[in-house]
């Protein structure tokens, strides 16, 4: 992708009810380019950047670029975009070089569930045997 589209991507903000989501957000500040991130992969929709603390070699974030809180906020209108997540962290194992000997997804939903950041993400984990154990 182009140094100039990239730029045009970050520049995009998104407002729910009037409020600026990149005010209130952390992923919407990195989608707005305002805080950096290192950058895995993006497109239109979707951006995966690098976890600041990971937790294995590999630690992708994937998120949509609309705000969506969490997997509960998901409308059935959204199947795409969740199946988007999934197949951008597929091609994203791919390219970090874990297909082959497998890797982690999850995706925490509320307080409960270990959801810290409010913004929808995929983890891609790789690069090291998973606990079998999941908890
Ligand atoms: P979760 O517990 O599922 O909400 O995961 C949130 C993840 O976001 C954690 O693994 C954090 O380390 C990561 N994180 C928080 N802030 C940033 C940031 N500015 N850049 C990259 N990753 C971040």
């Amino acid at each position: 992708m182009s140094k100039e589209r990239s730029k045009v991507y970050a520049r995009k903000a998104w407002y729910i009810e009037g409020v600026r989501m990149a005010d209130e957000c952390i992923f919407c500040r990195i989608v707005a380019g305002e805080i950096p991130a290192d950058i895995a992969y993006q497109d239109e929709d979707f951006l995966a950047f690098r976890d600041i603390m990971p937790k294995a070699p590999t630690h992708v974030l994937i998120i949509p670029r609309i705000h969506i809180t969490s997997v509960a906020e998901l409308t059935d209108g959204q199947q795409k975009l969740a199946g988007r997540l999934i197949v951008i962290a597929r091609n994203l194992a791919k390219k970090e070089g874990i297909a082959r000997k497998g890797y982690r997804l999850v995706i925490n939903c509320g307080p409960e569930g270990g959801q810290v950041v409010p913004h929808l993400h995929l983890h891609l984990l790789g690069g090291r045997q998973m606990d079998a154990r999941l908890g």
